[in-house]
């Protein structure tokens, strides 16, 4: 971490190491916070960074603290400005991502939503994947469950409920695999620790539905289009069976830190031919130029920073 970076803190720019809250505050005791993670990518050609549909992760984000009874003074434009202006304060010629924050921010003890101070805060640091195999990447399937939506709000990132991605993250890496599928309360497959899941059966891309416990993915929803429109293949959301996993073709994770994973093994069974598939390589490359602001197509999903 790198605390002469600024970041923006009670409704200004400062420097990392000023960004400071009390150990009694309510969004640290209670994890009554929400969050989002966006990304922007170096573009070497234009030399120029792009952030990645910035305006769909602060609909999220608002969304996210809807659901949480949090209200701030900014709405999607003006989140997306003050991204930009922090941006350029520091100068970033690099990938890079950003975390930004609705915490509840009032000290003191008291678990409830109600009657607290709402503040908005964020920062940048330089881009680490988030899975390291992502193009072979070895899945467990966890023995913990997705939380539910009737528990915490599963559609969007409220941070006390990442206390269940931590549990599902560590066992699986423990356990000497990258990652693990999660599945719900139902039995279905949700999603990883912190990506969305797709696979392809019998050449159609299937992932659970927005109503199976996932968190909205912007990642997902950029897949379903790409794969839709470049590579004309019928996409279908629906419910998947634990057992489905082990008779796909292809299988990949999505996320805005991990982008795209390949995953080739499920509990030392291989996932199709036990390599990455033609549809998941084909994805990975498209995507990539598409973050890059390489695809004239896509380019409405790219905000420059300027
Ligand atoms: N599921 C969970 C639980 C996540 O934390 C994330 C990362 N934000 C995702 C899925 C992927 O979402 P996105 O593509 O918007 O990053």
């Amino acid at each position: 971490m790198d605390y002469t970076k600024h970041a923006f803190f009670e409704g200004k720019n400062v420097p990392l190491s000023e960004a400071n809250i009390s150990i009694a505050t309510h969004g640290f005791l209670y994890g009554t916070a929400v969050f989002g993670g966006m990304r922007a990518y170096w573009n070497e050609e234009k030399q120029s960074l792009f952030v990645f549909r910035p305006y769909d992760h602060f609909r999220r984000l608002l969304n996210s603290g809807k659901m949480m009874s949090m209200t701030i003074p900014y709405d999607e434009e003006a989140l997306i400005q003050l991204s930009l202006d922090l941006l350029k304060t520091d100068g970033w010629k690099q990938d890079i991502y950003l975390r930004p924050t609705i915490y509840k921010a009032d000290v003191g003890i008291g678990v409830r939503l109600h009657e607290l101070r709402d503040e908005f805060c964020m920062f940048v640091i330089a881009y680490e994947p988030y899975v390291k195999n992502d193009t072979n990447a070895h899945v467990t399937i966890s023995s913990w469950r997705r939380i539910d939506d009737n528990v915490i709000p599963a559609r969007g990132k409220v941070a006390g409920a990442y206390a269940n991605s931590a549990l599902i993250k560590t066992d699986a890496n423990r356990a000497g695999f990258d990652e693990a599928i999660v599945l719900d309360n139902n039995g279905h497959v949700s999603e990883g620790s912190a990506m969305n899941i797709f696979m392809v059966r019998d050449g159609v891309l299937v992932t659970p539905p927005i109503t199976d416990n996932i968190l909205e993915g912007i990642t997902r929803h950029s897949m379903i289009e790409i794969a839709r429109k470049e590579l004309n293949l019928e996409v279908v959301e629906r419910s998947i069976d634990r057992t489905e996993v082990f008779i796909a073709e292809e299988m990949f994770m999505t996320g805005t830190a991990a982008q795209i994973v390949a995953v080739t093994k499920v509990d030392h069974r291989p996932v199709g031919s036990g390599a990455m598939g033609p549809i998941t390589t084909k994805l990975r490359n498209t995507f990539d130029d598409i973050v890059r602001a390489k695809n004239p197509k896509y380019l409405h999903w790219n905000v420059e920073v300027k």
